[in-house]
């Protein structure tokens, strides 16, 4: 049988890993899951090395590597790998072999990306967002497994179609202005929320072809000095990030410093000058801003092909957009404007909490109660 046509990102193929020189190393702040094979590697390891290696899998059920999200215990002190040093590039998880990159096959289309919680792929991001042409071919490799087992082809190109409309109005709408990207999400979010739900509670899809939009009674981005509290009121911040990922920790503290003490609406005033010192008003970072949103859809909405839930990963890219800017502009506000490498890492110190730590992107979700 042939292979489904293959789409990548337009940079995928210009990443390669900084290792020892980056400067947020990804063997730290986040669970490592371990996959079947390197397991069984892991048992059949004879010695005091395997005694080792098995002493560092946690876990009951799915089990992982550094549990509390500090550091990967087989980080070396050069900042490499240890288990590949030792036994090589084949031996080590699937996941810390294939991170940062995405590779989806959903059946009837493959697509690959890069996972901006690398501060690397982030940068790249930096270089590419302005490309006219985001998905560009790919060539004839071999593709991994199916993501999911939905054979519904209807569902996937009514979803794909739908994406692709959403990508070009958004990165419309972030070339006009603030007010017009914020609409536009406005707009969709409306929509997303009442398919999903026809999709989910009464198992209908006739809903795609309505164009309709929807109030949804608050604005996207920015949201409100209310819902960004309670973002940061959960375990998207603790006080051990002060160890598992110190650069997140100082960006989270910048925001205690500058709202802690206001009120809801003195913390809207201040929200308010923020958005519109640092953000608004600059042409190139509303861009940034809506091609920042646009690179969270194409990298996630298309899982709604197993889960019959877009409003879900939409919400995903509004709440982590909203988390980005933020710290963009107070970044700015307190150290001047961010270089390119310091927006990379303020967009992968994000990603990486808000995607890479399940309890975080629970909390989160099920904190902010919008639309
Ligand atoms: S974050 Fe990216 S560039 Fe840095 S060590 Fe990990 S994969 Fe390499």
């Amino acid at each position: 049988m042939s292979q489904p046509p293959l789409r990548k990102i337009s940079y995928y193929d210009e990443f390669k890993c900084r290792s020892s020189e980056c400067p947020d190393n990804c063997c730290h702040g986040w669970v490592i899951p371990l996959d079947e094979d390197i397991l069984k590697r892991i048992s059949g390891e004879k010695g005091l090395y395997g005694f080792w290696l098995r002493s560092t899998v946690h876990g009951k059920y799915q089990k992982i590597f550094s549990p509390l999200s500090i550091r990967c215990p087989h980080l070396t002190r050069e900042g490499l790998c240890g288990i590949q040093k030792r036994k090589g590039e084949s031996y080590i998880a699937d996941v810390c072999r294939e991170y940062p990159k995405i590779r989806m096959n959903y059946g009837p289309l493959a697509e690959y990306f890069l996972d901006l919680s690398c501060v690397h792929a982030a940068f790249l991001f930096l270089h590419h967002y302005d490309d006219e042409e985001l998905l560009v071919q790919g060539g004839d490799e071999e593709l991994p497994g199916t993501y999911g087992n939905n054979e519904d082809r209807d569902h996937f190109k009514r979803l794909y179609e739908h994406r692709a409309n959403m990508v070009a109005e958004l990165r419309r709408a972030c070339r006009v202005s603030a007010e017009e990207l914020n609409d536009s999400l406005c707009a969709y979010a409306g929509r997303e929320w009442r398919v999903q739900n026809q999709l989910l509670i009464k198992g209908k899809s006739d809903l795609w072809e309505s164009d309709e939009a929807e109030d949804i009674g608050c604005d996207l981005f920015p949201l409100s000095i209310k819902q960004i509290n309670e973002m940061m009121s959960t375990c998207f911040y603790e006080e051990w990030l002060k160890y598992s990922a110190p650069f997140l920790y100082k960006l989270c503290r910048m925001y205690y410093k500058a709202f802690d003490k206001l009120d809801y609406e003195k913390g809207a005033e201040e929200l308010k000058r923020l958005f519109d010192s640092y953000i608004a008003v600059d042409e190139r970072m509303v861009t940034l801003c809506g091609e920042y949103f646009v690179s969270v859809i194409l990298r996630r909405y298309m899982m709604s092909f197993e889960d019959y839930s877009p409003y879900h990963h939409f919400k995903d890219a509004y709440l982590v957009l909203n988390l980005f800017g933020l710290f963009y502009a107070l970044w700015y506000d307190k150290n001047g404007k961010p270089k390119k490498i310091e927006i990379a890492r303020i967009m992968a110190a994000v990603e990486k909490r808000f995607f890479h730590n399940d309890n975080a992107l629970k909390d989160v979700h099920a904190a902010v109660k919008a639309p």
